[in-house]
């Protein structure tokens, strides 16, 4: 067939569906055209030009209304809306939307703020110049019905305000850089929303305020623009990929809406509860061809109201059936994706009792148009997806934008006609919040005043003020009841006597100055969310987890967090708190200060900050007068006590002024030179390592591997190398040799004409293909050897495994055990090391499925598995505890097995230890800092199942290798900004780097 003739049909096909090939309820409007109003001919044509097939474009996208007044999006791009070839930078985007700010009175353009790296955020209201002109009124209506105690939670006076009010459903674009299609579909959208006269989108237009966020990634949309257009001025090269997105993070810019780090998930936050919008809808792009994975799979997040799910499903399953109807293929809703974790950007709609929604579109990656293959479970027929994508489809952007704004448009109409409905949810959603402490409860949550990690403390509630959680603060002490513990029942058959227990406390008390976090409060479901324990049942039908199942901040912060469920709490007198107030400082007088060790990541700011000051730590605990002190203390001489007193309050410390210097052993506090290594396959998961450091004002050189090989003395310059986690499964030989370079071109990460963005604040090279290398690896190595550090994690632990640097471990990866992201016990195995200093016994972390360490005490051994097939005596004569005897000969003793613990190495045997030099003597054996639970304790929250594969192995260790240290790490200490109880695992082992081997039992046997 001819191109020519081929058009034809695609517009007889168009004007078919135009005039009316859909069948409409009784009293719809049409989604069709005015067709009074005059069409941009050269605009529509060109849609349908990259329009690849007429069954990816519907009648709401499949023309242009035409202006006199309002530019379209054609004055910025030069092009319409995904068109092939081009892709705006954000400026552009902002551009376009100042443009129709000024054209006309229906738009207005608001900036929310700045990114990591200074880029512009904004905010597009589209909505009818009556709605705009309003909008004060409007979003004082809003806020009562979004604060029910402003109306007394009367629901006649609710019932007006939604009749009168306007709602605002909030669109959000391109939060995943990779996924470029969003920003043009928006502009396109806003100028439809604007100047289209059909009755449909006018409907639209006086019902709805939309307010669209283009882009929310603004640093990482310039870095793919960069390399889209060093793409089109090599044509035949490989391009580079987008290894820095934000400054810090990648793809998990999406999990932060707990951890609230970042200013993208800030400043949309903000937006969203300052417009008091009922909606926030994230676009994404990742799946054929719209995958409305709002609805997803359970199970279901166990915080929202079940008025949210109902919510979900009526959106969802309308959405899907309109675009159905418009004979759009591949549109669909459930899915793979569960609703547990309220990480993502929408779900901080959903935890602020408005309505969360995520689609994904088809991408290209960039704007060319390409022929896309499908996977077959893409493209298979199942119970929710009865009208797949094709198995093989050319695809342009154009498509995508088309799925992107039809999927929008009919949402905002659906949404329109049930705008009172939703209205009327949004209120009783925060009228439900508010009245949690009587109905399912708890009352409150209460962080009692006397907890000794304050500084941390202040961090959590740091979090819950940027997640508009109201906090008060206790002005008297108090107790509250303790709910009544359900004894559990004996099993009948048990036939030992169960000691009785001591009777449980059934009060508590919390000293003044104790923080209330009220639950009779409008977003009492996001802090209960948050400070809550998450069981994930290992029976649960779905299998695989879309992310972590745990996130209980008490536990990952280490701070106290008690759930009152006795409502008294509320009646006890306190005072709002706005803004945490400067605490700690210095007390007393003396001549050397001290400032007890919580394991509080301040400390090491406090290390850091007072350059000049000599610090030392005390290696045992010490008490002066009633004052006990911990192992770890500082001791701190040569800085004035007002200059300690202004640092220590900035920091939340508190110092205390001795006579004396305590009479114990002690050594000296450093701040070392820290090299912080990347790869340059991956940077997701070492941001977060470096926003913490970053966050903490702790200084590094930032370097990849390629960098650190060609430093010629790497003792010379540094004494901490941080190698945080790769990917947390990153081979060890992709680690040293990259991506192969014997094929294919160089990937440069440099800035270029073409790409004036790509390196922003961070790191260049210009290939980005070469690793470690061999050269480099013998330089770390000899690091080490030197009397450096090295503190890896994760996959990093595993290559100084893999290549020598950590003699006497080994490291194994389960099939059977299910760890997903949760919060597993561990305990304390040796506490007079350094690395230890100002933990309990029991420390909570973050594990993510291992790895599995071991220790031996002979190179290349094996730890034993002491299943349970060794532990019991063979089949034979006599009793249980008999020893079994052979005919015919005298009995023998059965030798002892070595009996050592699970985080142990094996003694060798006498025949093992005869002439083997690959015994490690026990000075140079690897010393077990924390482990893994027991069994039966490892799960804090979250899943944990078949854990007896991990349970009691060694979770962070201390290898001696040559004069230096290798420490190495199966939990992931530093993760998403929400894991401050291990932070100072990692900072203890910088600040004491030249003295690990404190408290060593066995450092001086031979
Ligand atoms: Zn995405």
């Amino acid at each position: 067939m001819g191109h020519k003739s081929w058009l034809g049909i695609i517009l007889l096909f168009f004007v078919t569906l135009a005039t009316g090939g859909i069948a409409l309820a009784d009293g719809e409007t049409p989604p069709a055209r005015d067709p009074k109003q005059p069409v941009d001919e050269a605009y529509t044509a060109k849609i349908r030009k990259y329009t690849t097939a007429p069954y990816f474009s519907s009648p709401l996208v499949d023309y242009l209304p035409a202006s006199k007044t309002v530019p379209t999006p054609e004055v910025v791009l030069g092009d319409v809306a995904g068109a092939p070839g081009i892709l705006p930078y954000a400026e552009d985007v902002y551009k376009y939307m100042r443009l129709l700010e000024k054209a006309t009175p229906r738009v207005k353009v608001v900036s929310i703020g700045t990114t990591e790296e200074g880029r512009e955020m904004i905010a597009v209201a589209v909505s009818s110049e009556a709605n705009l002109k309003n909008l004060e009124q409007n979003r004082q209506r809003l806020a009562k019905l979004a604060d029910p105690r402003a109306t007394h939670l009367d629901d006649t006076e609710a019932d007006k305000l939604v009749t009168e009010s306007v709602p605002v459903y909030y669109i959000t674009g391109t939060i995943h850089s990779p996924e470029t299609g969003a920003p043009t579909a928006l502009m396109e959208l806003a100028y439809r929303l604007a100047v289209d006269e059909s009755p449909y989108v006018r409907e639209i237009r006086d019902g709805v305020i939309t307010l669209i966020t283009p882009v929310v990634e603004v640093d990482g949309r310039d870095r793919m623009v960069d390399l889209y257009k060093w793409h089109l001025a090599h044509p035949k090269d490989f391009y580079p990929p987008l290894i820095y997105w934000g400054k810090y993070v990648a793809h998990d810019n999406n999990r932060d809406a707990m951890g609230m780090t970042l200013k993208l998930t800030q400043n949309v936050l903000n937006t969203f509860l300052g417009w008091n919008a009922q909606v926030l809808h994230d676009l994404h792009e990742s799946v054929p061809y719209l995958y409305d994975n709002t609805v997803g799979d359970g199970p279901y997040n166990a915080w929202v109201d079940p008025l949210l799910v109902d919510e979900w499903q009526m959106i969802g399953a309308r959405n899907v059936a309109d675009m159905t109807r418009f004979g759009m293929p591949g549109v669909f809703t459930h899915g793979d994706f569960d609703t547990w974790s309220p990480g993502y950007l929408m779900f901080l709609a959903a935890m602020h009792n408005g309505i969360s929604r995520l689609y994904e579109t088809f991408g290209n990656g960039g704007a060319d148009t390409r022929e896309r293959t499908l996977q077959p479970d893409e493209y298979a027929r199942t119970w929710f997806k009865p009208n797949p994508p094709f198995p093989k489809a050319l695809w342009s952007q154009r498509n995508n934008n088309n799925y992107e704004e039809t999927g929008l448009l009919t949402s905002l109409h659906y949404f329109n006609e049930n705008k009172r409905l939703f209205l009327k949810n949004f209120y009783l959603k925060g009228k439900r919040s508010i009245q949690k402490p009587s109905a399912e409860g708890p009352a409150a949550y209460v962080l009692p005043a006397d907890d000794p990690r304050a500084s941390v403390q202040a961090d959590v509630l740091r979090i819950m003020l940027k997640q508009h959680v109201e906090i008060s603060r206790a002005t008297s002490a108090f107790q509250v009841m303790l709910p009544v513990k359900k004894e559990k029942k004996a099993g009948k058959s048990a036939d030992t006597e169960e000691k009785p227990k001591p009777a449980s406390p059934t009060t508590r008390d919390f000293p003044v100055g104790s923080y209330v976090i009220r639950m009779d409060q409008p977003y009492s479901r996001v802090a209960d969310a948050l400070l809550d324990y998450q069981y994930w049942s290992p029976e649960d039908p779905q299998t695989t987890p879309y992310d972590d199942t745990a996130w209980t901040f008490g536990e990952l912060f280490g701070v106290q967090v008690a759930r009152v469920t006795d409502s008294k709490v509320l009646t006890v007198p306190m005072e709002r708190v706005t803004d945490l107030s400067p605490f700690g400082g210095v007390k007393g007088e003396g001549v050397v200060f001290a400032i007890d060790n919580h394991a509080e990541p301040a400390l090491a700011s406090l290390r850091y900050r007072l350059k000049d000051a000599s610090i030392d730590a005390a290696e045992e605990p010490f008490q002066v007068g009633e004052h006990k002190f911990s192992r770890g203390t500082f001791l701190i001489r040569g800085v004035s006590r007002s200059d300690l007193d202004a640092v220590t309050k900035t920091l939340g410390l508190q110092a205390v002024a001795l006579a004396a210097a305590p009479p114990i052993k002690t050594h000296p506090v450093r701040a070392p030179r820290i090299a912080y290594v990347h790869t340059w396959i991956s940077t997701q998961s070492e941001g977060w390592w470096r926003l913490a450091l970053d966050n903490l004002q702790i200084p590094y050189d930032y370097m990849s591997t390629q960098a650190l090989a060609k430093i010629p003395d790497l003792n010379a310059k540094y004494d901490v190398i941080l190698f945080p986690p790769v990917t947390g499964n990153a081979a060890p030989n992709a680690i040293v040799q990259g991506t192969p370079t014997a094929w294919g071109n160089p990937l440069p990460w440099m800035n270029t004409p073409e790409t004036p963005n790509l390196v922003g604040k961070n790191d260049s090279t210009p290939d980005m293909r070469p690793g470690l290398g061999w050269d480099g690896l013998a330089k770390l190595q000899s690091f080490v050897r030197n009397g450096g550090v090295l503190l890896t994690a994760l996959d990093t632990s595993q290559f100084a495994i893999a290549t020598g640097m950590a003699n006497g471990v080994t490291s194994t990866t389960s099939e059977k055990m299910k760890i997903v992201g949760s919060i597993v016990g561990t305990r304390l195995v040796d506490a007079a090391s350094p690395i230890a200093y100002g933990y309990d016994e029991k420390v909570s972390a973050y594990c993510d499925d291992g790895p599995i360490f071991s220790v031996t005490s002979i190179i290349g051994g094996r730890r034993r598995h002491l299943g349970p097939a060794v532990t019991s005596r063979p089949t034979g004569r006599g009793t249980k505890d008999d020893p079994d005897f052979v005919i015919g000969r005298p009995a023998s003793e059965t030798p002892d097995e070595p009996e050592k613990e699970l985080w142990e190495a094996p003694q060798p045997t006498n025949d093992q230890s005869f002439n083997n030099p690959r015994v490690i003597p026990p000075a140079n054996r690897a010393r077990v800092i924390l482990r893994y639970a027991d069994a039966k304790d490892l799960l804090i929250s979250g899943l944990v199942e078949n854990g007896n594969e991990i349970a009691q192995h060694p979770a962070v260790l201390d290898v001696p290798s040559g004069s230096g240290h290798v420490v190495l790490f199966s939990i992931n200490p530093v993760y998403r900004g929400e894991t401050e109880n291990t932070y100072s695992l990692v900072l203890n082992t910088i600040l004491n780097f030249d003295s690990l081997n404190a408290g060593r039992k066995d450092a001086d046997q031979k």
